[in-house]
């Protein structure tokens, strides 16, 4: 069987093709600026890279490019369409409409409509390639793959916000979490490397990249995750503040002149790592900047291993004790020193760290950083939420 997974942005589409049998990716790429002049796709396969310069005026376009390279020529790497068993669509938030793994239908497609909001940014573009795909495949069995589904085990003691329940119920504002599709692949690697069930184990899961979420994974299942009814909480981030006391927000947004509208940007795009240190949102460039003495990007850094070291110590709590904690993501999988700000101090509860062994360089496979006496393993697991996609939309259809 062969799924081919969508991930699409407003302006840009990423994509892969996966042969089930041996989960091996036969073709990926990414089309970029979509509606946009100098259209270009890059389209990896057969171990070579080819760049396509061409105007994709719509997402339909973007797609067909997509499905021609797949079949013809030197890049191809099936001889038609027909080869193709299903599609599997990235989606970032599903509300409480969907809970799992769902197929497209006419009257899904109208619930995706009806939710839209719910990810302003983010789910009116995946719509987009849905209907692009549903134009040109239009026989294709498609599958949608929530971002969120793997936090719906969350207990509502853990989703819910102490808010008039009242409004709860009408406007269905809780917590949704984000990246479950990364937590849900690197728990269940955890679990497989180690030897173990999912339903035997405790684990953490800390997402770190320009975005970060933290999830408490029990028994394989999500009890909690730190972003909330959007991805602006938990850690912060890039340029996301994380948590915050909402009436700071009211108080800036006075202070500042700002529109609750503005305010809420201003918290998703000029804070985290690049507000407090003024220097970047990349880790990358504050790890240089703390080196050359600059002591906000000091303390961005250290802002951000001390609020992840909370969110690991809090769900240590709510767990009622951790086996595993894994590190991913563009900065968990390849910045040893925030793994070490992030676990140390956490002796106390069994986590030992060995140094050396942290200090790996990223090859793509797993690595366990724990020393040989720590009660609970440190693994870094590179995420792969296109194979997540890809077997869930396999199982279904
Ligand atoms: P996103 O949330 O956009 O998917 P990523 O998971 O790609 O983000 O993470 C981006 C962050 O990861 C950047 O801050 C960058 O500094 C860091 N990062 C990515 N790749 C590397 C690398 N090879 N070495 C060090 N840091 C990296």
């Amino acid at each position: 069987m062969k799924i081919l997974v969508i991930n699409a942005g407003s302006s840009s589409l990423k994509y892969q093709l996966i042969d089930m049998e041996t989960e091996a990716v036969l073709a990926k790429g990414t089309c970029e600026r979509i509606g946009i002049p100098g259209g270009k796709l890059t389209h990896k396969a057969k171990g070579q890279e080819f760049v396509i310069e061409k105007e994709m005026p719509d997402h339909t376009g973007a797609i067909s490019l997509v499905l021609k390279e797949l079949v013809d020529g030197e890049a191809g790497v099936i001889s038609s369409m027909d080869e193709i068993d299903a599609v599997g669509h990235r989606v970032v938030a599903s509300g409480e409409a969907f809970n799992k793994t769902t197929l497209v239908s006419d009257e899904v497609m109208k619930t995706m409509d009806e939710i839209a909001e719910l990810a302003p940014l983010h789910n009116p573009a995946a719509i987009l390639g849905i209907n692009a795909c549903r134009a040109v495949m239009p026989d294709k069995k498609m599958a949608l793959v929530f971002d969120t589904s793997f936090h719906a085990t969350m207990p509502d003691y853990a989703h819910l916000y102490a808010i008039d329940y009242d409004d709860y119920k009408q406007y269905k504002v809780r917590k949704y979490g984000a990246h479950g599709t990364s937590h849900k692949f690197v728990a269940g690697a955890a679990a497989q490397y180690l030897g173990k069930q999912p339903e035997e184990l405790n684990i953490i899961t800390c997402h770190l990249g320009n975005g970060s979420s933290i999830s408490a994974v029990k028994g394989g299942k999500c009890i909690d995750t730190s972003m909330g009814f959007t991805p602006l909480a938990g850690v912060p981030m890039g340029t996301r503040s994380g948590d915050i006391d909402v009436a700071a927000i009211e108080f800036l947004c006075v202070k500042k002149g700002m529109t609750m509208e503005e305010g809420v940007a201003y918290l998703n795009k000029k804070c985290g790592m690049l507000g407090i240190s003024g220097v970047s949102s990349d880790f990358r460039d504050l790890a240089k900047a703390r080196d050359e003495g600059n002591d906000r990007a000091r303390l961005a850094l250290d802002m951000f291993t001390y609020a992840c070291k909370k969110y690991v110590g809090s769900y240590a709590a709510a767990l009622g004790g951790v086996d595993c904690i894994v590190f991913t993501a563009g900065v968990g999988e390849n910045t040893p020193f925030i793994r070490e700000g992030v676990v140390s101090g956490l002796e106390f509860m069994g986590v030992k760290l060995d140094k050396e062994k942290n200090n790996f360089r990223n090859d793509g496979t797993i690595h366990d950083i724990s020393a040989a006496d720590s009660r609970v393993k440190v693994l870094v697991i590179p995420t792969n939420e296109e194979l997540v996609i890809a077997r869930e939309t396999a199982a279904l259809v």
